[in-house]
């Protein structure tokens, strides 16, 4: 999905507003002597952008223009350091609440909907992005905001909400915590609109029949508006994406060439029309494709494929790098063990040493079950991991992301 002469045009358009800026990025493009770009080879010379780039530019060094035609920041809490501070414009807060209503209408919800947002408002994009949506595409929002399952659960009953935006693990507590009440009878939910970590299959399954519900996995990162630039189709074959407001590449995240649609690589957004902060080239860190065809739902959109897991996400034990995905895969074919895994490393007498543990129910072997799954991870990595079952239930779940790699190795 090469660059077309519109996007090319869009993009000369936000190297001029940078330009003249002659902010953070406006000052990098002037010191290469980038004036604008023609062909698409010009455009895949242009330098990336990184997360500490935009933390270099902390607080308002990305903000591309005057000062007053900005009316809000959002912010993306670093794990380290400096968070990074993105000004919107009026447009830019307009066009967020477009593509994201775009998002419900794809998922099939409309202004009958009634929409309870799980969330957190504030200075993160998410509570706030599924709001505007909401209200853009005419449907009641219910603004929960994360937390208080108590609340969460009644508010549901009341109010009858149709639609839950949560993350797959507070929609995963929410959805057996229904079924421990009992309560699935006094709930109205039909679709889940689901945040983008990434989540596989089997979780996905368990959250869709325990409530009864489709689910949706919608795209998008603070840095780039927020959630809201992509969402999956009835068809379920990878997220649509807005490509009148973002360009996506991906690329081989070690050498930076830019990959053949189809091919698995890093996720490379540019902003095409926003304001208060363009982004040229910006690495994600998702790892991804791009979906080549057209989508048999028949809508015009191009498709990148779900989240695979994060070029950081990425394990070196033992020589070999190991994706958690590669282990998902693998435990998604035990139907005896839940969605719910965790990964720990750790360095025990001089060793490295990789844990999993999975969970399952108290009617299975737990020394027997733990050989089969090891077995069939060694031919997945390479090598043979330590297999620990638990009972269900007892890893933990969280209204955030669920962190299920834990590297022990290089603490005190
Ligand atoms: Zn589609």
């Amino acid at each position: 999905m090469r660059i077309n002469e519109k996007q090319i045009e869009q993009v000369n358009g936000r190297i001029q507003a940078l330009l003249k800026a002659d902010n953070f990025y406006g000052r990098r493009l002037a010191e290469r002597g980038i004036k604008g770009i023609e062909t698409p080879e010009d455009f895949e010379k242009l330098p990336f952008s990184e997360k500490d780039d935009l933390r270099n530019a902390y607080p308002l060094g990305l903000m591309t223009v005057p000062e007053e035609e900005i009316v809000r920041i959002h912010s993306s809490s670093g794990t380290t350091g400096l968070p990074v501070i993105i000004p919107y414009t009026r447009k830019d807060v307009e066009d967020w609440a477009i593509q994201f209503a775009r998002c419900y209408e794809m998922a099939g919800i409309t202004a009958k909907d009634r929409i309870q947002i799980t969330p957190g408002y504030g200075l993160w994009t998410a509570g706030i992005g599924f709001q505007a949506g909401a209200e853009r595409l005419g449907a009641m929002a219910v603004p929960m905001g994360p937390g208080n399952t108590e609340k969460q659960l009644k508010m549901m009953e009341d109010m009858k909400s149709t639609v839950i935006c949560a993350t797959s693990s507070y929609a995963l507590l929410l959805a057996e915590e229904i079924e421990k009440r009992g309560i699935r009878d006094k709930i109205h939910l039909r679709k889940g609109v689901i945040g983008s970590e990434r989540w596989g299959d089997k979780m996905r399954n368990t959250i869709s029949e325990k409530l009864g519900i489709e689910l949706y996995d919608i795209y998008g990162l603070t840095e780039i508006y927020g959630p809201g630039i992509g969402i999956n189709c009835d068809e379920n074959s990878g997220m649509h994406y807005w490509d009148d407001y973002v360009y996506i590449e991906i690329i081989d995240p070690a050498t930076g060439q830019v990959l053949p649609d189809g091919e698995e690589g890093e996720i490379v957004i540019t902003t095409l029309v926003k304001e208060g902060a363009p982004l040229i080239r910006y690495r994600t860190h998702d790892l991804s494709r791009i979906i080549p065809g057209r989508c048999s739902c028949g809508s015009p959109y191009p498709r990148i494929d779900r989240i695979k897991g994060r070029t950081d996400d990425m394990m070196k034990i033992h020589g070999v790098n190991v994706f958690p995905a590669q282990i998902e895969e693998v435990l998604k074919s035990f139907d005896e063990i839940s969605s719910e895994y965790q990964i720990r490393m750790s360095h025990l007498e001089g060793k490295d040493t990789m844990r999993i543990y999975v969970e399952t129910t108290g009617d299975v072997d737990f020394a027997d079950l733990s050989r089969r799954v090891a077995a069939k991870i060694k031919s997945a990595i390479g090598f043979t991991p330590l297999v620990k079952p638990v009972e269900v239930g007892l890893l933990p779940r969280n209204e955030k992301k669920t962190n299920r790699v834990i590297d022990e190795r290089y603490e005190d």
